[in-house]
């Protein structure tokens, strides 16, 4: 069976985001690291990791402001959307060692957006042969390492 190229982020980041209150980037962008799982703060965007990982190191690239079309990014958010989602190759590359990615945007919920609301960036590791043992159709997917242990890994590189 062959798997669209955009089927990894379909399970995307909250299946259940309808069921809390407010936008769960917004949320996570003003509360603490550990807690909402976020990598790092930049000036106009940020980095975090995806709840619902499609493999270990799943993270999102958002900017801080609640936009909900891609068109109304900034010069200055695209620009540091870009630089980091540069950091975040940089970084996974170090602590995971993939051995390729994927990078994009689910616009709309025919696309796969979980969350439509708030643009945000899928940067997806990968390894050969991964979607052969991970059954990304499904709801239970195997995630070898726990969120938080990710993301204090993700968190010590990208300040190293
Ligand atoms: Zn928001």
């Amino acid at each position: 069976m062959t798997h669209p190229l955009w089927a990894p982020w379909r399970l995307e980041y909250v299946s259940n985001a309808d069921d809390q209150e407010g936008c769960i980037f917004c949320r996570a962008a003003a509360a603490n690291d550990e807690g909402a799982l976020v990598v790092h703060r930049g000036d106009s965007a940020f980095v975090l990791l995806n709840r619902f990982p499609y493999s270990s190191g799943h993270l999102i690239v958002a900017p801080l402001r609640h936009i909900g079309d891609f068109a109304q990014l900034s010069v200055e958010e695209a620009g540091e959307i870009h630089a980091l989602t540069v950091r975040a190759l940089e970084v996974l590359a170090a602590a995971y060692r993939p051995e390729g990615f994927n990078i994009g945007w689910n616009l709309g919920r025919p696309a796969g957006a979980g969350v439509v609301d708030h643009v945000h960036e899928h940067v997806v590791p990968r390894w050969q042969g991964d979607t052969n043992f991970m059954p990304v159709l499904a709801d239970v997917r195997v995630i070898p390492e726990h969120l938080q242990a990710t993301h204090a890994r993700l968190a010590a590189g990208w300040n190293a």
